[in-house]
């Protein structure tokens, strides 16, 4: 046994007995969405275990284990927090604490945030403080983000900001909200963008949600209508936000690429449904030929995803540069979506209900979880736009 390897054994064991002690056994099974805390000004605890769960996690420096300590992280390396990942796996530990400052903006602002806005930003993350929205899309600007339009004019000491951000989710639940903004029209237009830091609270920031087939709303239409941004909200350099909203992309697809594996939907897996669902003959095989074969197929794929995880995480750990990471959220997202349509094929009508109570709960998220994991392969970049990226910058292929 390696030196480093007895370490991670030793750091192991001692993960293993801090979240026997401190996860309460309620937290220990599949959250559905009403089970989450989101935090900021607006959100609550779903349940008292909840809150005691979020806030030993949050003293440990665990809900953001590889941030400085001085931000409230527990200054732990990526093998360490992968470690903390796997045990909680192991015991169906629920995520202490969702959002998109914790995974996305955080680790942007560590990279290229100066000291005053980790210190106002970072901790407050981390103490469910606040509730970050992402504004980058825009109605004419989604896959070709650097089209968009919002504006921010240069004053002495803030910006003026006028436009528009489409899709931004849960935003009228939101406190702040990192923006992509046009500070100039001159040369090409990735260098005229800049990244701001909104507060929603600002007067002038309206939102309207947008109502979606289920009935229900996540995403608001958030307006801009001159709205003050202080100068010390720009992240970077003026005109140099298309680097930051690259990074901040990096992180988004890497954690929708690990989607299906924190899965908050109570779905069973496409191998216990054939069992539950499926006929079988007398030696145990099951009798729909077609679906045996999909369900090897798709089990064949998740073991390739995973294994290519594993590659991932070494080559990171190694500092060896690899393409690999591009290729995840494509194939993290896509295999959600090949997930949930095998599903529902061996469910038969069963994984039809929308609601009522002839149909168990894992029935009635079989379906969210198919509307869901076709929504996935479009937020954070389509799939058709990470194939042209994978085209153009893995496989180098000329362009036309
Ligand atoms: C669940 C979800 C959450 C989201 N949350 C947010 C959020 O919080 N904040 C935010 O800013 N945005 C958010 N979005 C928006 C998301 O980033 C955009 O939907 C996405 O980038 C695609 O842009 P679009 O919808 O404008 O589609 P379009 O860009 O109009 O694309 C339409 C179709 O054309 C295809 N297409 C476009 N260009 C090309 C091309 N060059 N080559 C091949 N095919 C192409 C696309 O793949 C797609 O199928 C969210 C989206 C979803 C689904």
């Amino acid at each position: 046994m390696t030196h480093s390897s007895a370490t991670a054994d030793a750091f192991r064991q001692e993960v293993r007995d801090w979240l026997e002690e401190n996860c309460p056994q309620s937290q220990r099974q599949p959250a559905v969405a009403a089970d989450q805390f989101w935090g900021g000004r607006s959100g609550s605890f779903p349940s008292e275990d909840a809150r005691l769960w979020y806030e030993r996690m949050r003293d440990k420096g665990w809900v953001a284990p590889e941030w400085p300590r001085e931000y409230g992280g527990a200054a732990l390396d990526a093998q360490q927090a992968r470690i903390i990942k796997q045990e909680m796996k192991r015991i169906n530990a629920r995520t202490p604490l969702y959002g998109l400052g914790l995974w996305m903006l955080g680790p942007a602002l560590l990279e290229y945030g100066n000291t005053s806005q980790k210190e106002q930003h970072l901790p407050a993350i981390v103490k469910a403080e606040t509730r970050w929205a992402q504004g980058y899309s825009e109605p004419g600007a989604g896959s070709d983000l650097a089209s968009l339009q919002c504006r921010a004019e240069e004053h002495d000491d803030h910006f003026l900001v006028n436009g528009s951000k489409i899709w931004t989710t849960a935003a009228d639940r939101c406190d702040w909200i990192f923006c992509l903004v046009r500070t100039s029209t001159e040369g090409k237009k990735q260098e005229g963008i800049s990244f701001l830091l909104i507060d929603m609270h600002s007067p002038g920031v309206s939102t309207t949600p947008i109502e979606l087939i289920s009935g229900e709303s996540e995403f608001c239409q958030t307006f801009f209508d001159n709205v003050k941004v202080p100068r010390e909200n720009l992240v970077g350099e003026l005109n140099k936000g298309w680097s930051v909203a690259k990074a901040l992309l990096v992180h988004e697809r890497k954690l929708m690429a690990e989607i299906g594996s924190d899965s908050p939907r109570k779905v069973v897996s496409p191998r216990e449904a054939a069992e539950q669902y499926l006929q079988k003959d007398d030696t145990g095989k099951l009798t729909n030929t077609e679906l045996r074969s999909q369900l090897a197929d798709y089990d064949m794929q998740m073991h390739a995803i995973g294994l290519t995880h594993m590659r991932c995480f070494e080559e990171r750990q190694a500092g060896v540069r690899s393409p690999a990471p591009l290729v995840m959220k494509y194939l993290g997202t896509e295999a959600e979506k090949t997930k949930s349509e095998l599903l529902l094929k061996i469910m038969g009508s069963r994984g039809l209900g929308w609601e009522g109570d002839s149909f168990t709960d894992e029935e009635l998220d079989t379906l969210r979880l198919w509307a869901m994991s076709k929504a996935m392969t479009i937020a954070g970049g389509s799939s058709e736009i990470q194939l042209n990226v994978i085209a153009k910058s893995v496989l180098e292929l000329p362009q036309e």
